[in-house]
């Protein structure tokens, strides 16, 4: 089993990638592009890295998505692009992913520009927040020729593709790299540098011509069980794994609580740094999970069991205490409500225990002051909030459907051109 520390796919050979590019049926109005959440033109890309024509291809790729060395590594191809691919239905799909990594991997290998930048328009935007939505807005904002700062209040740039993705789709460099290209287009990035802390919002609006808030979600919340001191944080834990991997816990047996995306690659990082039993605790059924099919299928194979209809009730020396649940009527979510079986806790032994049970409401949203919609910052379909000059994208604004980077990203890019639109009377 390979590690978790490396990244999972090799890159593609020239040649490899030549012969998978010549399967593209090259189709009109082609299904692949509509499927991509920012709509780069893929066959486009494909023949020109076909014809040999690496940089073309890149370029194709920067004009709808800034961060496409990312998206080609972490976004879910298989519901997106490749499912939607004809090539699936009889043979295999076109390997996307790949395929845009191959490009975006000879841009950054070359330091290709990813487009050219307008003369300076002497208008001035605030970011908060660099990670892909902050990124992609700061970038496009930029090749207007508008002056970006972008205020980050982490040390590093990047947001979760550098935190929080597991260096097995992501590593973190390419990440940094990716912040890298975005300041070579001029931009500002600040780090430490906490927008409603450190710099105020009205700061913020004194300063600039418009502000653009990226920041994400909040922390990890509490479960609100005894012995809770005992549960490490999926995130923190996932963040030592890309940041300090000499340090990261490691334990026999391991139980990670939670069913989405975070708990997953919780407990790939688990199995990979040595556990021989890692179990995940999750208190619905497989059907309400909320990480993708495929990644329960990858979960599975890496040999990781599944406790469901199983509620932590206390964290101790021994592991986790556990009770049985039942499914009742829907809640208010619409999802069968859980409910505990009387007398039928029991012990799931386990070294550690992770909590990986999503994250807090954007906090910039009550901070502000700004109108919500279930937590999350409400927008208009111009991405403008509640205040005046302010716009918002990327997870803080993700009230429904699942969050991903390539939406985040979407998000940035169609903020910078309704911001554009704006600082230049509409034109
Ligand atoms: C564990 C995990 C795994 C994931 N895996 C995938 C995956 O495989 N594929 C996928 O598509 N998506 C994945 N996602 C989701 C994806 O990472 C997010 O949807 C995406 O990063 C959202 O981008 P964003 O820019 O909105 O927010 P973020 O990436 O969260 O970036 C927000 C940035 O704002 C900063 N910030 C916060 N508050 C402030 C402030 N007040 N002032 C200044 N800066 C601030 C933060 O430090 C952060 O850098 C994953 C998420 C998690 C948690
Ligand atoms: S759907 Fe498949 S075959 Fe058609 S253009 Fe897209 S990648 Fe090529």
């Amino acid at each position: 089993m390979a590690d978790a520390l490396t990244e999972h796919l090799p890159p593609l050979s020239g040649q490899e990638a030549l012969v998978e590019s010549n399967r593209c049926l090259y189709c009109y109005d082609a299904p692949c592009t509509r499927a991509c959440p920012t709509h780069i033109d893929i066959p486009r890309f494909i023949r020109k890295i076909a014809t040999g024509n690496l940089t073309g291809s890149a370029r194709t790729i920067f004009d709808a998505n800034l961060l496409g060395a990312t998206c080609a590594r972490v976004c879910p191809v298989q519901e997106l692009c490749e499912g939607a691919c004809v090539l699936g239905a009889d043979h295999k799909p076109i390997a996307i992913g790949r395929l845009q990594r191959h490009a975006m991997d000879y841009a950054a290998r070359t330091g290709l520009a990813p487009f050219a930048t307008a003369p300076a328009t002497g208008r001035r935007v605030a970011v908060a927040g660099a990670g892909p939505a902050g990124l992609a807005c700061a970038g496009y904002l930029a090749r207007h020729g508008h002056a970006v700062t972008v205020f980050e209040k982490r040390p590093l740039g990047g947001g979760l593709s550098t935190y929080g993705i597991i260096v097995l789709r992501e590593p973190v460099d390419i990440a940094l790299a990716e912040v890298e290209m975005i300041r070579r287009l001029g931009v500002s990035v600040e780090t430490g540098a906490e927008v409603g802390s450190s710099i105020t919002m009205d700061d913020l609006l004194a300063r600039f011509d418009a502000v653009f808030l990226s920041a994400g979600l909040g922390a990890t919340p509490q479960l609100g069980i005894p012995g809770e001191e005992r549960i490490l944080d999926g995130l923190a834990y996932i963040e030592q794994s890309k940041l300090a991997p000499e340090s990261l816990p490691r334990a026999g047996s391991v139980a990670v609580i939670g069913a989405g995306n975070t708990a997953i690659d919780c407990a790939t990082i688990a199995r990979r740094t040595g556990a021989t039993r890692v179990t995940i605790v999750y208190r619905r059924t497989e059907r309400e999970m909320t990480a993708y099919p495929h990644e329960i299928d990858f979960i599975r194979r890496e040999g990781v069991e599944f406790r469901t209809l199983t509620q932590p009730i206390r964290a101790t020396e021994a592991g986790l205490e556990c009770v049985r649940m039942q499914l009742g009527d829907p809640d208010a979510s619409g999802r069968a409500a859980p409910s505990p079986v009387r007398g039928s806790e029991f012990l799931l032994s386990a070294e550690l225990i992770i909590k990986a049970i999503g994250q807090h409401r954007p906090p910039l949203a009550a901070q502000l002051g700004l109108d919500t919609d279930r937590g999350f910052i409400r927008v208009n379909s111009g991405y403008e909030t509640s205040l005046a000059r302010v716009w918002a994208g990327g997870d803080c604004i993700r009230a429904r459907g699942a969050a991903s980077t390539v939406m985040a990203v979407q998000d940035g890019k169609l903020a910078a051109e309704a911001i554009h639109r704006t600082l230049t009377g509409g034109a």
